[in-house]
């Protein structure tokens, strides 16, 4: 049978058992078992494959790596601090490279967030975020207040928390009950097709808080978590006012506030965080990804005050612990490493200004795309920006698939996730390889029209 376009035969030396002997997570196995896509190396904004292609790097990773990959500033900070402290336990003992970037963090985090607890990723800080908030409840003696408030088209990781208030109907279908969630819907309203950065439409949506309030009464709910923009569902940006009102009605009814900032803070939206760019500060802030600038796996849940000193004031069960939580890998020195040399090197070379003062052209390029075949919607915010695609009939993800594998063998990663295509941009990124990876989809689009 004659090759697809883009089952070109690869360089890799991989044995069939070696790529049998890997799970892959979230990859379909049985076809990439066949057409293995192989990274070799990574440098600034590139990838290479194992054909020694050069493949820009249109997500940054899986939005970890907006600074460019193989950065010489993160190596070296990661290599000097494993020979000086390659790990510490941190359970009852710390290390001062744990507490100098936690300060780094909360001096980076909008005003109100002032407690970092540090995790080992984004799915263990949805978790540890969840966990608080009933713990929190449980300390101020409102112990009825367990549930948890997510939105529809969610994402906050795989574990049993995150994907419980997540809102994907094919993790339920696949494990079944997770913990006691409710959820908003999301905000994609036909009315703001095609609108550039947040829609105008949509704020009464955060209304609907107010119903769930009726019917499960403020006395049982914990906290609302959603994603200032909704990333993995397809690049949602929050109508205007819309998170503002989320956040006045949980203040009115005594529910706490997790943003799951995962993939928006640390510059992606043009600003330090989401909460900055959208002007809503939260109770709680998730994070991870951009944080160590996908160097070192870390994640960590960003408290207020208000949280922090409920555990701190309250009597304390365990040995004197006031939350029996945490990761073998909390705060890991070679992370916390990378994350500091990340946070010198977004300010050294200006890239969240970066971002925000070529946004507006990604914005433009981008949205020169409508009119293309398939394409029934173009959504963006700072340097994340997805298309819609109609979907081929009972295959949802079948276009934005084949689109991803034609710009791959264009030398261009994008992402596809469901019925959307996904570009996270390098920070990096110049005016040229913005149109040039937004080209390479139009063409994509244009040949599987023609197939
Ligand atoms: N929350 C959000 C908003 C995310 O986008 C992700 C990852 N895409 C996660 C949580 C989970 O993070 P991780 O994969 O590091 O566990």
């Amino acid at each position: 049978m004659p090759r697809k376009p883009w089952e070109k035969q690869a360089m890799s030396t991989l044995t069939q058992r070696q790529l049998d002997s890997w799970w892959m997570p979230y990859t379909a196995n049985r076809e990439f078992k066949k057409n293995p896509r192989i990274i070799t190396q990574a440098k600034g904004a590139y990838f290479t494959d194992d054909r020694g292609r050069k493949i820009f790097d249109g997500l940054s990773g899986l939005w970890t790596c907006g600074l460019g990959h193989g950065n010489a500033k993160i190596s070296e900070a990661i290599y000097q601090q494993s020979q000086e402290l390659d790990y510490a336990p941190g359970f009852q003992y710390g290390h001062p490279m744990a507490f100098k970037f936690a300060e780094r963090l909360v001096d980076f985090m909008p005003t109100g967030l002032k407690h970092v607890f540090f995790t080992g990723s984004g799915s263990e800080a949805a978790d540890t975020s969840l966990k608080m908030a009933r713990a929190y409840w449980r300390a101020k003696g409102i112990s009825s207040k367990t549930k948890f408030i997510g939105r529809i088209k969610g994402y906050h990781g795989v574990n049993f928390g995150g994907f419980s208030v997540g809102g994907i109907g094919a993790n339920r279908a696949m494990y079944g009950q997770g913990i006691d969630a409710d959820h908003l819907n999301h905000t994609q309203l036909d009315e703001n097709l095609f609108s550039r950065g947040q829609p105008s439409s949509g704020a009464h949506l955060a209304e609907q808080l107010l119903e769930l309030i009726t019917l499960h009464d403020a006395s049982n709910i914990a906290a609302v978590i959603i994603e200032p923009l909704s990333g993995s569902a397809g690049v949602i940006p929050p109508p205007k006012g819309y998170l503002q009102r989320i956040s006045q009605i949980c203040r009115e009814h005594n529910i706490l506030l997790i943003f799951d900032e995962v993939i928006t803070a640390f510059g992606r939206m043009g600003a330090k965080t989401g909460a900055e760019a959208f002007d809503v500060v939260p109770d709680m802030m998730n994070i991870a990804k951009q944080m160590t600038n996908g160097a070192v796996p870390m994640g960590a849940v960003v408290t207020s005050s208000d949280i922090y000193q409920t555990f701190m004031d309250s009597p304390s069960k365990d040995y004197l612990i006031e939350l029996p939580h945490g990761y073998t890998y909390s705060g890991h020195p070679l992370a916390c490493a990378a994350g500091m040399a990340t946070l010198d090197l977004l300010e050294q070379e200006q890239a969240i200004e970066r971002v925000a003062s070529l946004s507006p052209s990604f914005e433009n390029t981008l949205h020169q795309l409508k009119g293309m075949p398939y394409v029934t919607d173009i959504r963006n915010f700072g340097f994340a920006g997805a298309l819609t695609l109609e979907s081929a009939p009972n295959e949802p993800a079948l276009r934005p698939f084949l689109v991803a594998m034609r710009c791959w063998e264009k030398g261009f990663y994008v992402r596809y996730g469901a019925d959307t295509l996904q570009l996270g941009l390098p920070f990096i990124s110049t005016e040229q390889e913005i149109d040039d990876v937004i080209n390479a989809i139009g063409e994509s689009l244009q040949e599987i029209a023609l197939t």
